[in-house]
């Protein structure tokens, strides 16, 4: 019989028949980044051709402005000489090419930064060189070189493997994928681990929720944040992290898949749809020990109070009444509520003392 199956989804099958059912992090952990055949490591999934788009793929009025941002943070930092200027999850470099182009109006901070990415994908790497020759690559944030930093991640944590648990009678038990009988539509399903797990592991203010709830963490998104606040501590910084997500943590299942800019079926397809859960704000914030969190806000209100209503002004002077449209429209799909302008979030973590970051109430 010949095998229908994509690689990962024979890998994926044969895992789980010999070592049972796969907890959803290690599922969403393979479908993205198996050496071979996870999402990321095999495409470039941006833009119309792609399968999603992102601010900075929207317009170049994103990275500008994060760029303006960028030069304001490292004059409140005073001014460190050499600095790492540190972007997790870069995509394209786009956002980083834009920041750059926009920073340039102050010499003195392009000649202080050093560009690091974090980048797991060689075929993205590649991409991000064309963007930004300068920059050097590395595996993990903890890889980083010392020194102050001023560092950006645009939807970086969504794409972090999260654990889910499910309230039953025994307690918070794990969510797992496991094998779908034969005949069904899809290759897997999901099922719950009969031991229930300490609700200390849980967001406290969600461990009460009711009886069917279910509950994300996402432990690696936990730990960048906790080893980026301890060295906020020591080094001069600041960081700004923007994803969709929640400002307080809730019950609620937010694992989805994107394929062709539609959602489809987490469990179909793995390796070929992009897998991304919403990130919990609130919980990041309580791992951000010992540095300054400011308060999360609203995309749309950020970008606005950076100025963005002027920076679109000024592009269409320039710009053909075709060009005038889209930055009108990518102007809106960045700002407005009902597109990106509410459900993403930009939080700030600062070295303390610091004063407060442009775009967050003092
Ligand atoms: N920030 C970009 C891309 C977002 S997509 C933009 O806004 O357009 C997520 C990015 O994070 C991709 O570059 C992906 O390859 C990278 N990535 C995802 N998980 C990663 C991990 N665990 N380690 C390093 N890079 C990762």
């Amino acid at each position: 019989m010949t095998d229908t199956h994509s690689p990962l989804t024979r890998y994926l099958i044969d895992l789980i028949q010999q070592e049972g059912p796969i907890s959803v992090a290690t599922y969403m952990d393979l479908a993205l980044s198996h050496p071979a055949h996870g999402y990321y490591i095999t495409r470039d999934p941006f833009g119309r051709a792609g399968d999603f788009t992102t601010s900075p793929e929207i317009s170049q009025m994103f990275g500008e402005l994060l760029g303006l941002w960028c030069v304001d943070m490292w004059d409140k930092l005073g001014r460190p000489d050499p600095f790492v200027l540190a972007e997790l999850g870069p995509g394209r470099g786009t956002l980083m090419a834009d920041a750059l182009r926009a920073a340039a109006i102050v010499p003195d901070f392009i000649k202080a930064a050093r560009v690091a990415f974090v980048e797991m994908s060689s075929i993205l790497r590649e991409a991000q060189k064309k963007n930004v020759p300068s920059a050097s690559w590395y595996n993990t944030f903890s890889e980083l070189p010392a020194g102050p930093l001023l560092l950006i991640a645009n939807e970086f944590f969504d794409a972090l493997p999260i654990r889910q648990f499910q309230r039953t009678e025994l307690g918070w038990c794990e969510r797992r994928i496991g094998l779908a009988p034969p005949q069904s539509d899809l290759p897997f399903q999901f099922g719950l681990t009969q031991d229930a797990i300490s609700p200390e592991l849980l967001p406290a203010p969600v461990r009460n929720a009711r009886l069917g709830s279910i509950i994300e963490i996402c432990p690696l998104a936990e730990t960048i944040v906790s080893q980026l606040a301890r060295r906020l501590q020591t080094n001069p910084g600041a960081a700004l992290i923007i994803d969709y997500g929640h400002l307080e943590s809730a019950p609620g299942d937010t694992l989805q898949a994107m394929k062709n800019h539609k959602y489809v079926d987490v469990l179909d397809m793995p390796g070929e749809a992009d897998v991304t859960a919403h990130v919990d704000f609130a919980n990041l914030r309580e791992k951000a020990e010992g540095c300054a969190p400011c308060e999360p806000v609203q995309q749309g209100c950020f970008l606005k109070a950076l100025g963005i209503e002027a920076r679109a002004a000024k592009l269409r002077q320039s710009a053909t009444p075709a060009q005038a449209l889209e930055i009108d429209t990518s102007l809106a799909r960045l700002t407005e509520q009902e597109a990106m302008g509410k459900l993403f979030k930009v939080m700030a973590l600062t070295s303390p003392n610091v004063s407060t970051p442009a775009g967050f109430a003092e």
